[in-house]
């Protein structure tokens, strides 16, 4: 397949007071031309940096890419200049973040807003420029184009004020957009329609999407392939398909026992992963997931196991062999 972008070895993070901590800690991973890349992850895994790295928006956040290489259509963003960048970033990279409030600026009309990233990236007159707009509107399912554009972030729903920042962000056509948990701060029927959008979109524009979130049943939803990180590290990268019949990681596992099931059973107690993610200044030595996983062997207390291809996917865990015989023997239990 086509790779639109090849994350090689990425080695991100911030100075601390003494050490460097490493937000993200050697990832690897691509995205092909038209697929959907979910990462998922709970709180502080290292995901938004991962993201703002490729953005090279992480310097402006006092953070700094140490290692590796990102190769977008194969040229190296991590060795682009400021100007470079800026031709890049919001044109063929587009982003959209979690809290679209934030994002748009409250004292400009949403169509002055819209109009200004269009020019930003074509140099076109300020009519026309009106007339994509109203287009873009529509294409993410805002009707009444003309009262919309009109309007203030403020006199919008929280749904629709994500919708214009995808409108925002598809105004220069991009080939990728990452989405940094788009629909977290929305209710679950705007959630559903925000997915929805990105999928038609990714279909009839052939966009590629990075999005990212810790709700493992967005991914469900979306994903045609799901990377998941723990503490800075991949623990596992798999097709959707694969993943969703057989997680293999026991991190993975346990994110998906965590969600509920509908099998119409009251008072079934959700399994959730004992313990918490660890301080990235004070990472457990061998495997990161060690403390909390239920397959932990001594060598996973010493050695850290890197992610290696089996079969179709690539798993980073000394205990593959334990983890499928385990869920072999569990399928017999309940048959
Ligand atoms: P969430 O689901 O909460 O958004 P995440 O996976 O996106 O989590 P990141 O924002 O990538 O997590 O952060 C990973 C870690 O990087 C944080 O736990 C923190 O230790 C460190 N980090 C992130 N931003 C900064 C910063 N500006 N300064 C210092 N450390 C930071
Ligand atoms: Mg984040």
């Amino acid at each position: 397949m086509d790779k639109i972008l090849e994350v090689k070895n990425l080695v991100t993070g911030y100075q601390g007071k003494n050490t460097f901590v490493k937000a993200v800690d050697g990832v690897s991973f691509d995205i092909d031309r038209g697929e959907t890349v979910c990462i998922v992850g709970e709180s502080g895994s290292g995901k938004s940096v991962t993201s703002m790295s490729i953005m090279r928006l992480i310097e402006y956040e006092n953070g700094k890419i140490i290692d590796g290489d990102i190769l977008f259509n194969g040229e190296n963003i991590v060795e682009k200049n400021n100007y470079e960048m800026r031709k890049i970033r919001g044109s063929k990279i587009s982003m959209i973040f979690q809290e679209p409030l934030t994002a748009l600026n409250p004292v400009f009309t949403i169509g002055r807003q819209i109009v200004e990233a269009i020019r930003f990236h074509q140099s076109v007159k300020k009519k026309d420029a009106y007339k994509q707009a109203e287009e873009l509107i529509q294409l993410v399912g805002i009707s009444d184009p003309r009262t919309r554009l009109k309007q203030y972030p403020y006199e919008l729903s929280g749904g629709m004020r994500q919708r214009v920042m995808i409108a925002i962000a598809l105004a220069s056509n991009p080939q990728l957009l990452i989405a940094d948990e788009p629909t977290t701060a929305l209710d679950v029927t705007i959630e559903a329609q925000i997915l929805d959008l990105l999928r038609k979109l990714k279909k009839e524009k052939k966009m590629s999407i990075m999005l990212i979130t810790h709700d493992i049943g967005v991914a469900a939803e979306m994903a045609d392939k799901v990377i998941i990180m723990y503490a800075g590290k991949i623990m596992e990268v798999s097709s959707a398909e694969d993943f969703f019949e057989n997680p293999i990681h026991p991190y993975s596992r346990g994110l998906l026992e965590s969600v509920p099931k509908m099998t119409g059973e009251r008072g079934v107690k959700l399994n959730s992963i004992s313990g918490s993610i660890p301080s990235l200044s004070n990472v457990p030595s061998g495997c990161r997931f060690s403390p909390r996983c239920p397959f932990a062997t001594e060598q996973c207390m010493n050695q850290e196991p890197v992610l290696e291809n089996f079969k179709d996917r690539q798993v980073a865990c000394w205990n593959i062999d334990n983890v499928l015989h385990d869920h072999v023997k569990n399928q017999k239990d309940t048959e």
